[in-house]
């Protein structure tokens, strides 16, 4: 099997660490041109992923091309990839340009054209004043975009990414997540990107992997793995939701209905996950759900009370509860925001297409 036309194809990677998996028969399509982030929690198999990639761990099975080129025993140094790590790993003793020299001798590229690519790739980073600067000279910020420059100057096929802002504070981490995704497109890139911070995976992808336990729980594109989330997992670890357990009613073919105690009946489009039983959780995002007026018409109205209003600068939460035990989160713009207060009765709605149901817990452990 090959898989020319990707840039990267793994198939049935698998590896352990003793008896840890880390990787559990990973499938994975990257191609050209494409920012692919695995997001997921801490040991989830991420960075074992990349590293596999780069051919800098030896997976137990399966495989893994690169441009076509079966690349599962090759070495590191003859995959043309680029690599870019949280702690930049410059050689702090070396200048700017010595470290940019670096991936161009190893591929030994002759001198001058060395030269222009080490210009041409500072250009790239805005920083092609500091060429003769030793890199602990530089800032945290400046540093790392170096590293960036030192991974693509050599025009890798891939460039891997794992965690390059981890260490750096929120202002420049946003700052830097723009050049990033302003490099990408400039350059043509094909990136894969490891992060475990959400935000990050939604600003800059093309499409997110999310993993779970050394397995893909989800692929996709931001949007979709947002707002159409497959698993209970997934629905919790991207944003907030609410899900509430419930049971199957009635299904007619064009909708569902499914009893959610407290709230009352609510009605959703049909679903798959009918046929593994009548126990569901019910998916929506704060942002889907909205404060009706007493005229306003919705496939989902409940009347219910404001719990808490929390106003944090942009955003503001409504938490609305329903008789004892049940209560939704209902998010909006604080600018947008209707004048209400705890204890005050209110209406709240939503269309039928932005609910979604997941398989419950038990289900999902069966
Ligand atoms: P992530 O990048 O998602 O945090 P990792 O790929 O680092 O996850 O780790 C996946 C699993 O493999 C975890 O259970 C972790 O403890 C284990 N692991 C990773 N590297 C090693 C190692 N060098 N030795 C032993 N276990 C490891």
């Amino acid at each position: 099997m090959t898989q020319p036309e990707m840039k990267l194809a793994i198939r049935g990677l698998t590896k352990h660490y003793g008896s840890a998996m880390a990787l559990d028969h990973v499938d994975l399509d990257l191609a050209d041109g494409e920012f692919l982030t695995m997001l997921g929690p801490s040991g989830s198999g991420k960075s074992t992923l990349l590293w596999s990639v780069a051919g800098l761990n030896d997976s137990d099975a399966g495989k893994i091309w690169i441009d076509g080129r079966e690349a599962t025993s090759m070495p590191a140094s003859a995959r043309d990839i680029g690599m870019v790590f949280q702690n930049y790993a410059l050689f702090p003793h070396m200048t700017v340009a010595e470290n940019l020299s670096f991936p161009l001798e190893m591929r030994k590229v002759p001198a001058l054209e060395r030269a222009l690519a080490i210009q041409r790739a500072l250009e790239m980073v805005k920083l092609d004043h500091v060429g003769d600067r030793f890199c602990n000279q530089l800032s945290g910020g400046q540093q790392q975009r170096i590293a960036l420059a030192r991974a693509f100057v050599a025009g890798p096929s891939i460039v891997l990414m794992d965690e390059p802002l981890g260490a750096l504070d929120k202002k420049l981490r946003d700052h830097l997540q723009l050049e990033i995704k302003r490099l990408h497109e400039q350059l043509n890139m094909t990136v894969l990107y490891v992060t475990h911070d959400q935000e990050e995976a939604m600003v800059m992808s093309d499409r997110i992997c999310l993993m779970n336990q050394g397995r893909i729980e989800q692929i996709g594109t931001p949007e979709e793995l947002y707002f159409r989330p497959k698993s209970l997992f997934a629905a919790d670890f991207l944003g907030e939701s609410n899900l509430i357990a419930g049971k199957v009613k009635s299904e007619n073919g064009k909708w569902m209905t499914i009893d959610l105690p407290g709230i009352g009946v609510v009605k959703t489009l049909p679903s798959a996950l009918l046929r593994s039983g009548p126990d569901i959780v019910h998916f929506t995002r704060p942002e889907s759900i909205e404060i009706l007026t007493d005229e306003q018409r919705k496939d989902n109205a409940f009347r219910g009370l404001v719990d808490e209003v929390v106003v944090s600068g942009a955003i503001t939460k409504l938490f609305v509860r329903f008789g004892e035990a049940a209560k939704l989160q209902l998010s909006m713009l604080t600018s947008r925001s209707p004048r209400v207060r705890k204890g005050d009765a209110v209406r709240v709605g939503w269309d039928v297409d932005v609910g979604r149901l997941l398989a419950g817990r038990a289900l999902e452990a069966a």
